[in-house]
């Protein structure tokens, strides 16, 4: 049994007191352990201010990128050492968001990956097709050489230490989802290819969560969904209550699939 895993992206959203209020409301919504393991990655300023919040709470604190290296002369970069010390746990890798508007390249993803890994922290590699690649039959294509390239270098124990995200480019920040279906197709491609990369055990241990576009009244139609392990929430989790509410149908969801199949 995978634990679902629901991750809150808050992207370049929130001032420290913006950060702050979420993070308490998100707080309040969740003062006892849930079946769920819930995360939020505020903007760099904001962590220190996030992670005090969240002090002694169910909730973990991730961050939105890094850099490969552990220090040096990288202007305006943030390390892995850094955010650990500020008691991140998770850290986004390859959202599209960068891969499209900084150029990252499958290589450094493949570097912040390492990075990440080496300094104890969980990476969650994001991949995704764009529309255009999907209405050209290249979904599959595309995912596998992210996978790939993004796990390049890594044995098979290396692997089963990693959260991925498959975030359709289509579905993100547009209102339109992936189909639990579509979702779950590729969500079962990854895993394959992952078995491949590891073993049959770790694929089937490691958590494929799925982004873009869940919201409150979808959420449940998609975390039902075997395949699928948790959500990468943008827009949704930067409203308290529409966050609380994804988590709580990550919550009911192995009951709700139950019923479901009935
Ligand atoms: C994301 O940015 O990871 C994401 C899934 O965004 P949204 O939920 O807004 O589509």
């Amino acid at each position: 049994m995978r634990t679902p895993l629901v991750i809150g992206n808050w992207k370049m959203h929130g001032l420290q007191a913006d950060a702050r209020a979420l993070a308490s409301a998100v707080r309040e919504g969740f003062k006892r352990k849930v079946a769920v393991t819930i995360a939020v990655c505020p903007p760099f300023t904001a962590l220190p201010a996030v992670a005090e919040v969240l002090a002694g709470s169910v909730i973990a604190l991730g961050a939105q990128n890094c850099h490969p290296e552990p220090s040096g002369a990288h202007t305006g970069e943030i390390s892995v050492p850094m955010l650990a010390e500020l008691g991140c746990r998770y850290v986004l890798v390859g959202h599209s968001e960068r891969r499209k508007e900084m150029g990252e390249t499958d290589e450094q993803i493949n570097r912040k990956v390492q990075a990440v890994l080496t300094h104890g922290l969980t990476p969650v590699l994001c991949v995704g097709e764009t529309g255009d690649e999907r209405r050209q039959g290249l979904t599959f294509t595309t995912i596998e050489g992210q996978l790939r390239a993004g796990l390049a270098g890594l044995g098979p124990e290396a692997v089963g230490k990693l959260v991925f995200a498959y975030e359709p480019v289509w579905a993100i920040g547009t209102g339109v989802n992936a189909t639990p279906g579509q979702a779950a197709e590729v969500h079962g491609y990854l895993r394959g290819i992952l078995s491949e990369l590891s073993s049959k055990e770790t694929a089937q241990a490691t958590s494929i969560l799925y982004g873009g576009s869940v919201k409150a009244d979808n959420a449940e139609s998609l975390l039902t969904e075997p395949e699928i392990d948790g959500a990468l929430i943008g827009g949704a989790s930067l409203k308290a209550p529409e966050f609380i509410a994804i988590v709580k149908k990550a919550v009911a969801a192995p009951a709700a699939a139950r019923e479901g199949s009935r």
